[in-house]
Formats: C-alpha cells, sequence, structure tokens
C-alpha cells in the first residue's frame, strides 16, 4: 500500500525544515485543473500551483520539452552560449519589446536582478532609493524581502537591506513626496498579487511613468504573477497603457519548471561583466520550457483565453455575490478575488477543501482565484457549484 495523506504528512514534517502551515494533504499526481491527493481524492484546483500551472497540470508539451533537451544538453554553464537560452530570449524580447534579458530560476531572482540594475544605473548620479509599495510582495531573498511591503515582515531578518521605501498602492500625492534625486527606481505590481489582488490604476501608472521620468529614475513592474497571459494580456503592463523600463517575469513562464526573467532596453543594461551571474542562469533546459510554454500558449491562444474564461468566472462569482454577501469582485484575466463578509477566508477554503476545491486566502476576508490557463467551461461551472455548496456549509457554521 502506498503512503496515505497522514502518513507523507507525518513523514514530512519530521523532514522538511520549518515554515508554512499545510493542510494534511500529500499531492501526488494530476492533470488538467485536477489534482490527485495520496488518498486517491481528486480536486478542482483554483490554486494552479500558485498561478503558475498555466498548462494545468504535468501538461505533455512541457514533458517533450524537458525529455527531448535533458537527453540533449541539460546543462553546459552560462559561461557559455546555448541555443535554447538565445531562442527564449528572443523570443520573450519579441513578445515585450525589450532588447535585453536575462534568464533565472526563480521570481525573487528575477527581482534582484532588477534592483541591481536601478542601483547600477544610480550609482553614476548618487541614487539609490527604491520607492516600492506596501503590501506589494517581491520575493524572499534578503534584497527583495526588503522591498516586500507586508507589515508582518518589518521586523524579521534585520538589519533589511537599506534604501527601501514604501508607499500605500493608488496613492499619487504619497508617489510624489516619496520622489526625490536619491531614488534611483519605482517598484510595483500592476496588480498586488500577494496583497490580495489590488489592480493600480491606469492613471496611477502613468503618473509614476512621468515621475521616474521627471527624477531619472527606472519604473520596474513586477509582473511575475501577473505576467505571461495571466490577466489577459502577454503582461499587465499592456492592458495598463504603460511600459515600463523594467520588467520581470517568472511563475506562469515556465508553467511549473522553475524559469524568471528580467527584461529591459538595452540602454538600461549597465551590466559589465563579473556584475550579474549564477550557476543556472540562462539554463538549457529551462529555457527549453519555457519556449515550449510560449509554442503551447499560442497553439491554444491562451491569453485571449484567460481574458474570456476570467469574464465567464467573474460573472459566475457575481451571481453568487447577493445570497452570500460576496463584496469587490476584481481583478483581470485569471487572477481574481472577492471579499466574503467576514473575515473567514481560511474557513472558507477548508470547507472548500471538503467539496474538493483548492483556493486561496491572501487576506483574512479575501479569496483569490488563480486556475490554470486551460481551465475549462466545465471546470468553470463545477468550481461554482462546489464553491456554492463551501459558501452554504460555512454560513451553517457561522
Ligand atoms: C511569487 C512572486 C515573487 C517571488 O517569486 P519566487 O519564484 O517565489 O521567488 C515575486 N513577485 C511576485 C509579484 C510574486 O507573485
Amino acid at each position: 500500500m502506498s503512503p496515505s495523506n497522514a502518513q507523507w504528512a507525518q513523514a514530512g514534517s519530521s523532514v522538511w525544515m520549518g515554515g508554512a502551515k499545510r493542510p494534511e494533504l500529500c499531492f501526488t499526481d494530476g492533470s488538467g485543473s485536477r489534482l490527485r491527493d495520496a488518498d486517491g481524492r481528486e480536486y478542482l484546483d483554483f490554486v494552479g500551483g500558485w498561478a503558475v500551472c498555466a498548462l494545468g497540470h504535468s501538461p505533455a508539451a512541457v514533458a517533450r520539452a524537458l525529455a527531448g533537451q535533458a537527453s540533449t544538453l541539460l546543462h553546459c554553464s552560462p559561461g557559455y552560449w546555448n541555443p535554447p537560452a538565445i531562442a527564449l530570449a528572443q523570443k520573450l524580447s519579441s513578445l515585450s519589446g525589450f532588447g535585453r534579458v536575462f534568464l533565472g530560476c526563480t521570481g525573487a531572482e528575477a527581482n534582484e536582478c532588477a534592483i541591481k540594475l536601478a542601483r547600477k544605473r544610480g550609482a553614476a548620479t548618487g541614487a539609490w532609493k527604491i520607492v516600492a509599495t506596501l503590501d506589494g510582495f517581491h520575493g524572499r531573498t534578503l534584497a527583495t524581502m526588503s522591498a516586500t511591503g507586508k507589515p508582518a515582515w518589518q521586523g524579521l531578518f534585520g538589519p533589511k537591506v537599506p534604501g527601501f521605501v514604501h508607499v500605500p498602492p493608488n496613492d499619487i500625492g504619497a508617489l510624489e513626496a516619496a520622489m526625490d534625486k536619491d531614488v534611483c527606481a519605482v517598484m510595483f505590481e500592476p496588480v498586488q498579487g500577494e496583497g490580495g489582488v489590488v489592480p493600480f490604476s491606469a492613471e496611477y501608472a502613468a503618473k509614476a511613468r512621468e515621475l521616474c521620468d521627471k527624477h531619472g529614475a527606472l519604473l520596474v513592474f513586477d509582473e511575475v504573477q501577473t505576467g505571461m497571459g495571466r490577466c489577459g494580456s502577454w503582461f499587465a503592463f499592456q492592458g495598463l497603457g504603460v511600459r515600463p523600463d523594467i520588467l520581470t517575469l517568472g511563475k506562469g513562464l515556465g508553467a511549473g519548471y522553475p524559469l524568471s526573467a528580467c527584461l529591459t532596453d538595452a540602454a538600461f543594461d549597465g551590466f559589465e561583466p563579473g556584475d550579474q551571474g549564477g550557476t543556472f542562469t540562462y539554463h538549457p533546459l529551462g529555457a527549453a520550457v519555457g519556449l515550449a510554454v510560449i509554442q503551447e500558449m499560442e497553439r491554444l491562444d491562451l491569453v485571449a483565453r484567460s481574458q474570456s474564461a476570467g469574464l465567464a468566472l467573474r460573472a459566475r462569482l457575481e451571481a453568487l455575490a447577493p445570497e452570500f454577501g460576496l463584496r469587490d469582485v476584481r481583478g483581470s484575466g485569471l487572477l481574481q478575488a472577492f471579499d466574503l463578509p467576514d473575515p473567514t477566508g481560511q474557513e472558507l477554503v477548508a470547507a472548500a477543501l471538503r467539496e474538493g476545491l483548492l483556493l486561496n486566502s491572501p487576506r483574512p476576508a479575501s479569496i483569490r482565484l488563480m486556475p490554470p490557463l486551460v481551465v475549462t467551461d466545465g471546470d468553470l461551472e463545477e468550481f461554482e457549484q462546489k464553491l456554492e455548496r463551501a459558501l452554504e456549509a460555512l454560513q451553517k457554521n457561522v
């Protein structure tokens, strides 16, 4: 007999490093929008590997790319050129309009690259401060934790990397007041993901663009979560109508394989030999996956699908809203959220789990939805039924 969820959970908790609180749930396999646990139960996955599994679980296109590249050239060191990493950089460049591309493994690594590019350019004039936003999220390295505006992280692992200033999202006056000659960059997510799906207005983004130009600072968009079709366009900046100077990608780029990118214009690529690198940067295997993911997204027209499925999802949420007092249905494409009338997000996550639906509650009263971009109409219907039953169960308990 293979081990149960409970047995895996016990084994894992005695050997994985401390950290996340996890339900007693161990996933063994999955396909499309579905995952199966060690007890053989199936779940409809609206967490999507945390906005990662754009092509669903265990997509054949990625499996083929992995097998093909692994048996051709697995790794050779970024000290040499390799074809897939050049091809992926060219592809990302043509999709985004940015001429220079760095390839890494994690979102935090891509953001470190962005921070270093901004500091490098700022060094010429002595500018070193980066204005980021309260409740923004940029990763878990020390510099990206310092850029992150989560109040709960304020006292952690001090001293922080200095130079990060946090302003409230969508507050133009606060951004204006934070700008001075010491600022080398303004950095935010077009839609705050971990912050609970908080979109930035086009007006704010345009003002940020203007202020950066006025003060000679770079505008950095962290699109690790919002990029790669998640919000209904290849990149959320296209929806906002404001072009940043630096763009970072991760999550959906590898659709489940660790892959990230930092993009900029040739004019802002100030790196000199030795400034930036990493053993697994420009990795041929990851790059082959990234190329396969983009090709599959183009073949299946998943950017358009993200938009249409997002509208269908929103309509279903709005249909449930009056009965259960759901508020502020928001987001775009397949990054959506809504608020509950009470801070019962974790209770709803648990109730949905009992219905066989995976949900995420990024804030006490908020539920975030980030299903695979290949989510079907049938999946959306099943989602609504399961969510309705979970909401009913929650109402009975409260
Ligand atoms: C997930 C995320 C990151 C961090 O990515 P990792 O791959 O976990 O390092 C950074 N920024 C945003 C907006 C994210 O959603």
